[in-house]
């Protein structure tokens, strides 16, 4: 029998871990639920899950500083991170995503959005079988082995920026909208907002360092990955 996909549920709140753990479960998910940062990175040691469900206030360290502490440990890197906010405005969202959550989602939600975000960063994470390596000038990506290396030195980058990066290396030197890297890179971007893109465009160049100049920003248009040998300099 197949394995089901380890949820860890990171929420202080246990009606709402109960509920949302209920819900996992009935769909075909194993939710392990944990009420703080303690419990969850015992939990982190022992088992890494497939996803992880945090909630943003936390007592103890908040789920922001989790996120940023997790996406900074070698071990826990790649897990695909869904924060769970009881606020709604966009700063709070954008810092969220700012410290390697791949996704949020706010409260109160519905069963089956939260359903569809979990599967949508499950399915993001997904190996791509496409090819193996693309190279774009001294940019090399493995997608089987998920390694990125920039004149011969290895690169950390997240589970989503490597996605996008792989979008864009196996079509370089093309303008890509931000809708046509949400239907390409994200698929199921119902609940996706277009400056999502943005916020994961940076994160790429950061973790591109010296090589974050060969991603463009094409005003009014979208973004360009440009090999050296074709950029002309003139990139904004
Ligand atoms: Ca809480």
């Amino acid at each position: 029998m197949k394995n089901l996909p380890r949820v860890l549920v990171v929420e202080d709140e246990p009606a709402i871990a109960e509920l949302v753990s209920v819900n996992l479960r009935h769909n075909g998910f194993q939710p392990v639920w944990a009420e703080d940062g303690v419990a969850a990175q015992r939990e982190l040691d022992a088992v890494l899950p497939d996803v992880i469900l945090l909630d943003w206030m936390l007592p103890g360290q908040s789920g922001l500083a989790l996120a940023r502490k997790w996406r900074g440990d070698g071990r826990t890197r790649s897990v695909p991170i869904l924060m769970l906010t009881a606020r709604g405005d966009e700063p709070d969202k954008v810092a969220g995503l700012d410290a390697g959550a791949d996704d949020y989602i706010t409260k109160p939600f519905s069963t089956q959005e939260l359903l569809a975000r979990i599967r949508a960063v499950l399915r993001r994470r997904a190996p791509e079988q496409l090819g193996d390596t693309v190279t774009v000038g001294e940019l090399v990506l493995d997608a089987a082995a998920h390694r990125l290396a920039w004149r011969g030195r290895a690169l950390k980058i997240g589970p989503t920026e490597f996605k996008l990066l792989h979008y864009l290396m196996r079509h370089p030197e093309r303008v890509h909208s931000r809708s046509q890297l949400l239907d390409k890179v994200w698929g199921d971007h119902v609940f996706i907002e277009e400056r999502t893109v943005d916020v994961h465009v940076k994160r790429l160049r950061e973790a591109l360092g010296g090589a974050g100049a060969m991603i463009e920003t094409v005003r009014g248009a979208g973004y360009r990955l440009a090999a050296p040998s074709f950029a002309t300099g003139a990139a904004s």
